[in-house]
Order: C-alpha cells, then structure tokens, then sequence
C-alpha cells in the first residue's frame, strides 16, 4: 500500500490521580500517538509506556527514539501490503513493544477503514460490548481505599481490582469485603512478592477472588507453578504473560489459569490474537488489560475484548476515570459496567485533534 506519511505526537495528559502501585507512581499520563496516512484515510496507534521505568522497561523517550529510528524508516520504505507484512518489518527489531504497537495497530486501524469495518469485526468478532472493571491502587490507609471504591462503584463495574503487596493484602481485602460484601472482586500484585511468600498467599484462598494476577516474578513460572498447585485462587499472569513463546511455556508448566492480554506487551494486535487463540485451545480463559493507555488504545483494547475467549471483565474504563481528559471523541464510558462501541469504521472512536493539541509535548513526521 502507498504510505504519504508517519506523524507521531506525544502527548501528556493528567491523571485525576496518581497511580500507584508496588513499584512506584505517576501523576500524568504519556502517550506517543501514531498516525499512519494511506491514501486518503488515516490510522491511529499508540505507543503507550508510562513515563519512569516502574511500570515498564520501555519509556515514552524509548519509545520515541525506537519508533524515528528503527521502526518508521523500513515501514515507510517497503509499504507494506498487509497487517503481516507490517510485523515481519518490526520483526526486524528486538523487544521494544510498546513502540511497535503504535505502529502495528495504526495499520489494523487503516486496513479496517479499507475495508469498511470497525476493528473488532477484522479482528473477528460481531459483539458490540464489554464487561468493564474498576482497579483501584494502593492508598495511604483503608479508608481512603474503601472511599474509592465507593466513589466508582456507582457507575456499575462489573469487577473490582485492587492492587496489593506485602504488608497491604489480607486486611484491605477482608475490610473490602466486609463493606461491599459478595462483589466480585480480584487482586494483582504486580510481581510484588516472592516464593518465600507461597504460605503467606495462601490466605488468598479466603477471599472468594476471581483472581491474583501477577503475585511472583515476572519471569518466574514455575514459582507461578508452584503457587497455583496450592492455590484454589486462579493465578494470572500479567507482566510475565510477555510473548506468545513465554504463554506456551507457563501453559505447559500450569503457571496459571487466566492470562491477562495487552496489546502493549506483545507489540500489537496480531501478536494480542495469537496469545488469544493459543489460550482457547488450551482452555485458558483471557482478558483484556491496560497500561492504562489513552483512549485509542483502550478502545482498542475494547475491539479486542470482543473475541471469543475473553470470559473476564476489561480493565479499560472510563476515559475520566484516569484521565483529567482524552484525545477520543467521544470519550470512553463506562454505562451499567459495560463499554458500547459507537457505531463506526476501524476504531470507532474519533481522534479529537484540538484535543490532540492541547496536549501536545512535541511532535513530528516522516515521508
Ligand atoms: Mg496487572
């Protein structure tokens, strides 16, 4: 296909509060928009890493770099003539995933223009909603914990995540169910303990939990192994779930019995939907995550979500749940605890370029 031209924008948008997990925190939002124009139409991607290196490898400067150095200039030289095509040129690039789910998912974006279809049809799937659920992260006291999930509960998610680590797990959770009783309810530990902690997590079995995700290391499966072989609570993985390689392996090794999907992990939505089928042959159940991204990406994930074998609610959520505003239009929102999809072609979602502006950190384009 004829490539005109690649833009990239980063954008930084505040967070209506700070997320904070076992590993650090963040009061904005970075995102590197990526814009794909082929005759006439554009695609839309983002290359989401949080700003720091608590919540990834990759940083939004990493990724930049990646992107004008390495992934844009072979695209742009080869046009290639379909979404395969694209990942064997960012094949070419070792890990940096983030950067290439920019670009991998601006083409789904373009080809499903083409073909005059909304992403999650060309993906495969004929469903129009999402289950949505509420993650909240670790709070200074209890309290303040119990409040959040008050102050959100109201707009009807249909899970509750909390995030947890040593020292802040059994009495949050046991205050969490005290005061909201049977809602059902997960917690994620990102990677926060060890297999020292196995007994420990134990106590998890107590809590009627839909899931733990990411309790160990992310590259340690058979400690994953080991816990889930005590555990009645499912394990997921996360952050180890990183290609579909590492998935076969901890499905071999019975690691966990959910894997969560994001589509900045594996570097795009074709990688997002080999992990997706290889799950579903294997009887394990995915769902979707999220960074969280801006609302492309969230809506992406949403399309995805739509697949077959995704039995879990998304954590996308509404765009103002994170966000002091976004760069969709219109905006993620969660309604009864689910997400609809406005009728539309490719990501359904507008990209609001004013928005787009207002939030501009720097930008640039290649032909
Ligand atoms: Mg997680």
């Amino acid at each position: 296909m004829k490539i005109d031209q690649i833009t990239l924008t980063h954008v930084r948008v505040p967070l209506v509060e700070p997320f904070k997990i076992s590993s650090g925190e963040i009061g904005e939002k970075d995102a590197i928009l990526v814009g794909v124009f082929s005759e006439g139409l554009v695609g839309y991607g983002e290359s989401s890493p949080m700003s720091g290196t608590f919540y990834s490898d990759e940083t939004p400067e990493s990724a930049w770099n990646c992107l004008t150095d390495e992934l844009i200039p072979p695209v742009l030289r080869s046009a290639p003539g379909s979404i395969g095509e694209v990942n064997s040129l960012l094949d070419h690039t070792k890990g940096n995933a983030f950067a290439k789910a920019g670009v991998e998912t601006a083409f789904w974006d373009l080809e499903a223009q083409k073909v005059r279809k909304p992403l999650h049809a060309l993906l495969g799937s004929d469903r129009k909603q999402v289950e949505s659920g509420l993650a909240v992260g670790i709070y200074p006291t209890i309290r303040e914990l119990l409040l959040a999930i008050e102050k959100y509960l109201v707009e009807g998610y249909k899970r509750v995540k909390i995030k947890i680590q040593p020292g802040w797990d059994m009495k949050p959770l046991s205050e969490v169910r005290g005061e909201f009783g049977a809602i059902s309810l997960m917690v994620d530990a990102n990677c926060a303990y060890t297999r020292k902690d196995l007994e420990h997590l134990k106590g998890l079995d107590d809590f009627d939990l839909m899931m733990v995700e990411q309790p160990l290391a992310k590259d340690d499966l058979e400690g994953h192994a080991s816990l889930q072989s005590i555990l009645r609570t499912p394990v997921c993985l996360d952050e180890g779930a990183k290609d579909l390689p590492t998935v076969r392996r901890a499905i071999e090794l019975k690691a966990c019995k959910i894997i969560n999907i994001k589509i900045q992990r594996v570097g795009g939505l074709q990688n997002a939907k080999k992990v997706h089928d290889l799950c579903a042959e294997h009887g394990i159940p995915v769902w979707g995550g999220t960074m969280p991204e801006l609302g492309i990406g969230g809506a992406q994930t949403v399309h995805l979500a739509m697949l077959s074998n995704f039995l879990f609610p998304t954590d996308v959520e509404s765009s103002r749940r994170w966000f002091v505003d976004d760069i969709i239009d219109p905006l993620l929102e969660v309604q009864n605890g689910l997400i609809t999809l406005p009728e539309g072609i490719g990501n359904s979602y507008n990209v609001d370029s004013r928005k787009v502006q207002q939030y501009k950190v720097r930008e640039e384009s290649f032909r």
